[in-house]
């Protein structure tokens, strides 16, 4: 039975409602009415069902092709500006007790070598990090309640939260961890997490099981139900993801909508974030042996159809991906990127790029020096807020000031006060160069007079070394 507002997993992501909506979607993929309805829908950035939303994706008509991605561009444009979110990840330890077939840490691999950063070594990977200019990071580790128990995962917070080198500091701390249990997620939340992020991998419960054969993950109800406890739990961000490669993405994509679905009838808001992540090369892991590789292309379409199916949640493209599909998909409606990421243990101490304790290769390898520059002459702004969460703009806040159009007054002139840090503290010459320009030429485009003011006060006082604010 599929009901959304149900606590049950298989009920709110019922797989009967997902092969009808296959079938749905498959009957009127050549509706053209029906389709230039759903378009025009997704126009009125009311969002779609996943069955509207699936139809689009069904429908193979390249005129309407063309002006999904028109409208995915207008609706990122709309409420995202121009800004990108800058964040890293970082690998705190590649203990894992799991058996997930497609991730090189799983507990099988006995050549792969484990580590854990002591605090020590935290305080290291987070001064490499500051010294990039990074602000924002996104926390990984393997599942090991011996080797990396919550209490670890909240030392590592404490730590990271505690460095202060230079004008660096690391400002929200998101953390990616295995699902866990609704006093943990109160203890996450307390510990001042920023977005609790857990990808499905996939909502397909029989093919769940297969590919996570042993260890705690392999219980598809707990894991996919763990949106829900971190809520109940006080995080009122949390973000989803499927492991696009797993799976079929048209399955895929009506399950992730359902889930964002769910959350909005239970809690009242949607997710904060969407990852779309695609099967890598790791060390023993050959992404050829899962049959449900998808094209650029597919993957093109389907960032466009979740910018039009939920306008709101941000979405997140990581250095899985080359420069090349970057570009398209930030078009398309990518809100977030990481820049400079090292998938190891430890990596970002090192000079070269270490491969011992990987996750999975790297596409896109630039500095972010490179990544920001490269922003810039595309026009956009990188953003390094991190201001909404400590503010206290989370969850349905959130949602209610982006909603009203007015998060813009908020989120423009913060990221042009961060890129201004960025470019004094850690920006190569040609970097700041463009930099400089850009803000001079945004400022103008300030909607508001006091914001503006306010916004060239502030940048004002950073060209002289004041940072009496914080973002
Ligand atoms: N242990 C946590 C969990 O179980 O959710 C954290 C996950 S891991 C550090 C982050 C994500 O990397 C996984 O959820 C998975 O989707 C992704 N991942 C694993 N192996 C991958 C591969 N070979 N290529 C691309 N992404 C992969």
């Amino acid at each position: 039975m599929y009901d959304p507002k149900s606590l049950q997993a298989e009920e709110f992501i019922s797989h009967d409602e997902i092969l009808a909506t296959l079938d749905y979607a498959e009957a009127h993929k050549t509706d053209l009415p029906l389709v230039d309805s759903i378009i025009e829908k997704a126009g009125q950035c009311k969002g779609l069902t996943h069955r509207e939303a699936s139809v689009l994706l069904a429908c193979e008509d390249g005129e309407r092709i063309q002006r999904i991605y028109a409208l995915a561009e207008a609706l990122k444009k709309k409420f995202y500006g121009n800004r990108i979110v800058i964040f890293a990840p970082l690998y705190l330890s590649n203990y894992c007790v799991n058996g997930c077939t497609y991730c090189p840490y799983h507990q099988k691999n006995k050549h792969i070598a484990r580590k854990k950063l002591t605090q020590e070594e935290v305080a290291r990977e987070v001064i490499a990090l500051q010294d990039m200019g990074h602000k924002r990071l996104a926390i990984e580790a393997g599942e090991d309640p011996v080797n990396n128990p919550l209490d670890y995962i909240l030392e590592c917070i404490d730590t990271i939260y505690s460095i202060k080198h230079k004008n660096g500091a690391i400002r929200r701390v998101n953390v990616n961890i295995a699902a866990t249990t609704v006093e943990n997620y109160r203890r996450l939340k307390e510990a001042g997490i920023g977005t609790y992020i857990l990808f499905q991998e996939t909502y397909h419960k029989a093919s769940y099981e297969s590919l996570h054969p042993t260890g705690p993950k392999h219980d598809y109800r707990y894991h996919t139900e763990a949106m829900d406890r971190a809520m109940q739990g006080g995080i009122d961000d949390v973000g989803l993801g499927v492991l696009f490669g797993l799976e079929l993405y048209k399955y895929e994509f009506a399950g992730l909508l359902m889930h964002a679905e769910h959350l909005e009838a239970v809690h009242g808001v949607g997710p904060h974030t969407i990852s779309v992540p695609r099967i890598k090369h790791a060390d023993d892991i050959d992404p050829g042996a899962f049959d449900n590789s998808i094209s650029d292309e597919t993957f093109a379409k389907l960032c466009a159809l979740i910018r039009l199916a939920v306008p709101y949640t941000g979405m997140i493209i990581s250095t899985r991906e080359s420069q090349q599909v970057r570009e398209k998909v930030i078009r398309l409606g990518v809100s977030q990127v990481s820049g400079a990421s090292r998938t190891s243990v430890g990596g970002y101490q090192q000079e070269e790029r270490p491969t011992d304790t990987e996750q999975f290769d790297v596409s896109d390898q630039r500095t972010l020096d490179e990544v920001v520059r490269w922003l810039m002459e595309m026009g956009y702004i990188p953003s390094f807020c991190t201001a909404c969460y400590r503010e206290g703009r989370t969850g349905d806040r959130f949602m209610s000031l982006c909603k009203s159009g007015q998060i813009q007054n908020c989120c423009h002139p913060n990221a042009l006060m961060t890129l201004k840090e960025y470019l004094m503290d850690y920006a190569s010459e040609p970097t700041r160069a463009i930099g400089e320009a850009l803000i001079q030429a945004e400022l103008q485009n300030i909607p508001r007079d006091n914001v503006r003011d306010i916004c060239a006060d502030h940048l004002e006082k950073i060209a002289h070394g004041i940072r009496d604010f914080r973002f």
